[in-house]
């Protein structure tokens, strides 16, 4: 990757850079997760201070450490060891990882939204791949601290990086573009999610929009459905996506299946390995990206053939009596549940549908109406809907008045919910698993599974 001298000019304040060259492999944060040859960078956290383990970093094959300048070192560590003083460790982490992507030079691709930020994240990366040496964000590493260190894994090669951008407040994108400085981008979606912190969904698309900050110029991809982006429309190098007939690019004849989905663009038909209409627009927005990245129908097609979806993304499980169990716990908002929670309607397979869905945070004052809006989307297809947490109940009892001959339950605990699911499991019977991450509701899939 780079080398311990290579941080001198970056960091004048050092001791133990010796002469012979010590090259560096990786770097890390978590000095359990330090590997050989790697530079440990010791952040001050919320609950642990990273600056504690220097010694186990070492151990674990550290060869050089940042070190913030208002710690002590420990008189064990060897003098010989290299350590670069800075004044905040976090920055420098930020500093380095911008050092080493302007030294591999990547077209970098940027991409934020409320939903849909992985799965398109990975669907780009499957499509990418197939002309280009590709690197991606793993799993969710899309804050201040995971984008950096996603850019500091990126091997030597790289020639295209595929970054998730995630946020809670407003002006973090607007850090990670600067960082990352984005060739294209892609805004999947304007949702709910954070409006606890963002005040009203304009709030929110104000701090999406951030990803602009840093951009090269090249495209920028967004949800053409979305009319809080409308203005974005006719703006040059913009690409709209959507159903809608004013997009740039319009998606028609979609259908979806169990496993897969079927639809065209640009007069091309193409198969996606993953079912739900939210999905065939993220796979849109890859389209948009890869014809500028000059990639064919044919090479999108194959891309999207080998697609790998991070984990708990509408995993499928089978379950007790052959039931099947989709687990889509890693997380939701509004918008995501709504999405979900369609895609269900669309399963012709197992006709005995049941939802649980849980608690969906950070909504604020808004929590309780969120939660009964979800109610709107779902129809008497489903057969039962049980809920879990501290708002979740209002999604059963808005849902109760509409339809009453779908079986409601709230339930207290997890216990009592997985009691009275696991009764419920046939052959014909299909569960959701919803709710934000907090909740752990995949935590239920040991009980529905044999
Ligand atoms: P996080 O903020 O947790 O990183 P994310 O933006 O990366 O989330 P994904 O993990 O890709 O999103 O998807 C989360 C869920 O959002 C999916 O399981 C699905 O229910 C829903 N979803 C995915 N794409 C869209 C979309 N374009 N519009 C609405 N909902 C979507
Ligand atoms: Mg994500």
């Amino acid at each position: 990757m780079f080398t311990v001298q290579d941080l001198t000019p970056l960091f004048p304040k050092s001791r133990g850079a010796a002469k012979d060259l010590i090259s560096i492999r990786s770097a890390m944060t978590d000095s359990r997760k330090v590997m050989k040859q790697s530079l440990f960078i010791p952040i001050v956290g919320e609950n642990f201070d990273g600056h504690n383990f220097l010694a186990d970093a070492i151990k674990n094959g550290a060869v050089a450490a940042l070190w913030q300048e208002d710690h002590e070192l420990p008189w064990e560590i060897p003098t010989e060891f290299p350590v670069f003083f800075v004044e905040d460790t976090l920055q420098a982490l930020q500093e380095t990882s911008s050092f080493y992507l302007n030294k591999v030079n990547p077209i970098v691709i940027g991409i934020t939204g409320s939903n849909g930020k992985t799965t398109t994240k990975d669907l780009a990366a499957s499509v990418l791949q197939v002309k280009y040496r590709t690197h991606k964000t793993a799993g969710n590493f899309n804050n201040h601290i995971g984008l950096p260190l996603t850019i500091l894994s990126m091997p030597l090669d790289t020639e295209v990086a595929v970054l998730e951008m995630g946020m809670s407040e407003a002006g973090e994108i607007s850090l990670l573009s600067k960082l990352a400085k984005p060739e294209h981008v892609v805004i999947t979606n304007i949702g709910e999610s954070h409006i606890e912190y963002l005040g009203s969904r304009e709030g929110i698309a104000k701090a999406k929009l951030e990803i602009l900050d840093g951009w090269r110029e090249g495209t920028f991809i967004f949800d053409g459905d979305e009319n809080l982006l409308q203005p974005y429309h006719n703006t040059y190098q913009a690409i709209s996506c959507g159903f809608n007939t004013t997009s740039t690019i319009v998606i028609s004849d979609i259908e979806c299946e169990e496993e897969k989905s079927h639809f065209t663009v640009k007069g091309e038909r193409y198969t996606l390995p993953i079912s739900g209409k939210h999905n065939v627009k993220n796979a849109s927005f890859i389209i948009a990206l890869a014809n500028a990245l000059n990639l064919t129908p044919e090479d999108i097609q194959s891309g999207f053939n080998h697609l790998e979806m991070s984990g708990m993304r509408y995993e499928k499980h089978i379950g007790k009596n052959n039931s099947l169990i989709i687990n889509d716990a890693y997380n939701a908002s509004p918008t995501s549940m709504k999405a979900t929670i369609e895609s269900m309607h669309q399963l012709k397979s197992k006709n005995h549908k049941i939802l649980v869905l849980g608690d969906m945070f950070e909504l604020g004052k808004f929590a309780d109406e969120l939660h009964r809006n979800v109610a709107t989307v779902i129809s008497n297809e489903v057969a039962a809907v049980y809920t879990i947490g501290e708002h979740a109940h209002q999604i059963t009892e808005a849902l109760q008045t509409v339809h009453p001959e779908i079986e409601c339950i709230h339930f207290q605990n997890k216990e009592t919910l997985s009691n009275h699911l696991q009764d419920k499991l046939t052959s014909n019977t299909v569960v959701l698993i919803k709710a934000s991450r907090g909740m752990k509701l995949e935590a239920l899939l040991n009980d529905l599974t044999d």
